[in-house]
């Protein structure tokens, strides 16, 4: 069996906030913008949604207290500011941490949250309707049902129906002032969603063209892009990448691969997407007995061998070495092995492995 659920009106393409204005005209009247600390008024995104906000008569509140891995703290203060505002719906720009924010603002709002309450399922059943806007080509968020917060120097996602935006407006062209790293990161982010699409034992058939053809995209255009970051052909290609991304793990949820990166960036500071690329390629060792087939008609669309994508992983400069300590390893594995997106890796992988796979890093 599988199955499909993607409940988000999707509106792509230059300037299609502007365009598709009145589509949020009956979505609420009084929202709360949530974004990071500059990325939201360097892309353009912001004065876009001002312009088209004003344009309906809307009036609305900025928080722009959001960090990069979002911690619980600055959720439950953005819950705070949506109430004390008398707001009736949110509206995330930027990366996937102010979305993944006001995704998680919306919840603790609704639902009166305390501390890291987030984390108990039971004690949510209402959300305030969300709108985004990505200023990165990476996380998809625009398109799932997930949100990833930090609590307690813990890494972890959760979901729930309820954060499904109700609208995304997608356009490339606020993706243009991302620097190469975020870029590069970004779309091994998108990378890691669409592998994962084939790895996971909730796996979907429908979304199997998305993921053969956003793997490609990224193959044939990342270089590209860094090269030309301007121009406007690329930018897009890698959004539809990124955005079939999220299509994929709102189906098939993430796995050991997404596991493994959240200690990273904790300890680290890694990048999210940097995180996943330093294992991607042993993680594919790993799972490529279980899924060969699934593996081998991904290389067979891009008429490559498994050697070959390992070569152009690795031309990424993907390959930092971090010399991991034992203490770290053995704290890291423990919380690793024990994470929700295990359970959906194809193969069962031992604690043991799981400590081998970060001391080779
Ligand atoms: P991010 O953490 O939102 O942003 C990274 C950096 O890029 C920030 O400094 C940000 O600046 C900057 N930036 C963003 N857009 C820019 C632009 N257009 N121009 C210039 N700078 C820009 O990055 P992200 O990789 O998109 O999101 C990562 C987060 O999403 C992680 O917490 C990850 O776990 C989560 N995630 C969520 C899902 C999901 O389905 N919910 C899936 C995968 C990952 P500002 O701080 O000024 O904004
Ligand atoms: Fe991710």
């Amino acid at each position: 069996m599988f199955n499909y659920y993607m409940p988000v009106e999707l509106h792509f393409g230059r300037n299609c906030i502007m365009e598709k204005r009145l589509n949020i005209k009956n979505i609420g009247s009084n929202p709360l913008i949530v974004t990071g600390s500059s990325s939201a008024i360097t892309s353009g995104a912001l004065s876009s949604v001002e312009t088209a906000l004003s344009d309906l008569k809307v009036s609305y509140t900025i928080y722009s207290d959001i960090q990069e891995n979002p911690k619980i703290e600055s959720i439950n203060k953005g819950a705070r500011v949506f109430k004390d505002n008398n707001c009736d719906y949110i509206i995330g720009i930027g990366g996937g941490s102010p979305i993944d924010a006001a995704k998680a603002i919306s919840i603790v709002a609704a639902n009166n949250l305390q501390g890291d309450e987030i984390y108990q399922p039971e004690k949510i059943s209402k959300a305030f309707p969300i709108m985004t806007i990505p200023t990165t080509s990476g996380t998809g968020t625009e398109a799932t049902q997930y949100s990833v917060i930090t609590s307690n120097k813990k890494k972890a996602g959760f979901g729930s129906s309820l954060i499904f935006p109700k609208i995304s407006f997608l356009d490339p062209t606020y993706t243009i002032t991302m620097p190469k790293t975020v870029t590069r990161d970004t779309a091994i982010d998108a990378l890691s969603h669409l592998l994962e699409g084939l790895y996971s034992t909730k796996r979907c058939p429908l979304v199997y063209p998305l993921i053969l053809s956003g793997v490609r995209i990224i193959y044939l255009t990342l270089e590209q892009t860094l090269h030309e970051p301007e121009n406007y052909e690329y930018r897009k290609q890698l959004m539809i990448a990124s955005l079939y991304g999220g299509m994929v793990i709102a189906q098939s949820g993430t796995t050991l691969q997404h596991s493994i990166g959240y200690p990273l960036t904790t300890e680290f500071g890694l990048s999210h997407g940097m995180a996943n690329g330093v294992v991607m390629k042993q993680i594919m060792e790993i799972n490529y007995p279980t899924v060969k087939n699934e593996l081998d008609l991904l290389f067979s669309h891009l008429n490559i061998t498994k050697n070959k994508f390992y070569d152009w992983l690795e031309s990424l400069g993907l390959n930092t070495s971090l010399n991991l300590n034992d203490n770290f390893i053995n704290i890291a594995a423990k919380q690793i092995y024990h994470s929700r997106n295990m359970a959906l890796n194809p193969k069962t992988v031992t604690l043991r492995e799981i400590e081998n796979l970060l001391a080779s890093i």
